[in-house]
């Protein structure tokens, strides 16, 4: 349930909501917005009648959420949530545009990439330093040394750092390097590391498994919310179908749907829903046209030596196109003043 205090309601008022709540055994966790204080109980329905809070000093009325993903559900909150990367939101009805390689190679190619990302006047570098790979043999990121190279790209660049972690036993290095960590399609539902993104004190990006339907990335997400950790973003990038001729398919609706069923920002990765460079711009249009709070794109400064993922780079002109179209269709459709024309 969501118990809505009076805008009044003093720390006192609401410590004693939460004091009853506890005492049933319910773990609340306390929204604050412009207007009043709200508290979200998951399942406190099933410890205690609504009246029974209903009475209490200071709140205002009591709501059931009826979802049950009780804390990703748009139910939940009073208004989307806006998930802060240094300076960068994404969820408060602007673009958030995250770029980078898929993985850090050497410091000469990650800080040309990042140079023309900064450039291109993006915040966030993406870059993984270590990487979930369909192959043993495939080249799998330069751990630790790669964790380095991207603390040196965010001084240089005074770029936020975005990258993966992919198991429990490097997972503190990686939470503390990076300001926004990304959990990977393939890790969606690895139970585990989710709680310790719930626990890791830094904003998460969660991306969809390739099969995962909306409610089952959203569960996962509630994971990661359940341990206390309010600032979650989606990351559609592309699911299996028996359409082969890319490497995933995007699921541009998916954006609309969940964020009718969650409070939580979405974006799209146009790059490994497609695998194809050609149709990363498009798929990027499309996922802004559909709503999307931001885009996570790869872009290489030298895509045919990459050593992963290569194919789907976009190149640093393709690039800086695709930032300046996604930046038109967003202003059109937050009702801007469109200043360039939309010629592509
Ligand atoms: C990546 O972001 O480079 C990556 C491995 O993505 P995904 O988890 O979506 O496959
Ligand atoms: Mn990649």
């Amino acid at each position: 349930m969501l118990i809505l205090m009076e805008p009044a309601a003093g720390p006192d008022l609401i410590a004693e909501v939460v004091a009853l709540l506890e005492a049933a055994g319910v773990r609340p966790q306390i929204q604050e917005s412009a207007e009043a204080t709200s508290i979200l109980a998951p399942h406190a329905s099933k410890a205690l009648k609504p009246d029974r809070l209903e009475g209490l000093p200071g709140v205002r009325r009591v709501v059931p959420i009826t979802s049950p993903f009780k804390l990703a559900s748009a139910e939940g909150s009073l208004t989307p949530t806006i998930v802060e990367v240094r300076g960068v939101r994404f969820g408060g009805g602007e673009l958030a545009m995250v770029a980078g390689p898929c993985g850090v190679e050497t410091r000469e190619q990650l800080f040309a990439t990042a140079r023309y990302v900064a450039e291109a006047g993006l915040k966030l570098l993406r870059a993984g330093a270590f990487k979930p790979r369909t192959s043993p043999y495939s080249f799998q990121g330069l751990g630790r040394d790669g964790l380095r190279l991207l603390e040196e790209a965010r001084r240089e660049f005074d770029l936020g750092i975005v990258t993966e972690a992919t198991e429990a036993e490097t997972f503190d290095a990686v939470a503390e390097t990076a300001d926004l960590v990304q959990i990977g399609a393939r890790n969606m539902q690895n139970f585990a590391l989710l709680k310790l993104a719930g626990r890791c004190g830094k904003p998460v990006l969660l991306k969809r498994g390739p099969a995962a339907t909306l409610e089952e990335w959203l569960y996962a997400a509630e994971y990661v919310l359940s341990e206390g950790n309010r600032s979650v973003i989606l990351c559609e990038r592309g699911i299996r179908t028996w359409s082969d001729h890319a490497r995933n398919t995007l699921d541009v609706s998916v954006v609309p749907a969940a964020k009718a069923l969650t409070h939580l920002p979405v974006v799209v990765d146009p790059s490994h829903a497609t695998g194809r460079r050609d149709l990363v711009i498009p798929c990027a249009r499309a996922g802004v046209a559909a709503g999307a709070d931001g885009l996570l794109v790869e872009t290489h400064c030298h895509p045919e030596k990459a050593l992963s993922d290569g194919p789907q780079a976009l190149l640093p002109s393709d690039f800086f196109q695709m930032v300046e179209q996604c930046r038109a269709i967003h202003r059109v459709i937050s009702g801007r003043p469109v200043g360039v024309g939309l010629a592509f």
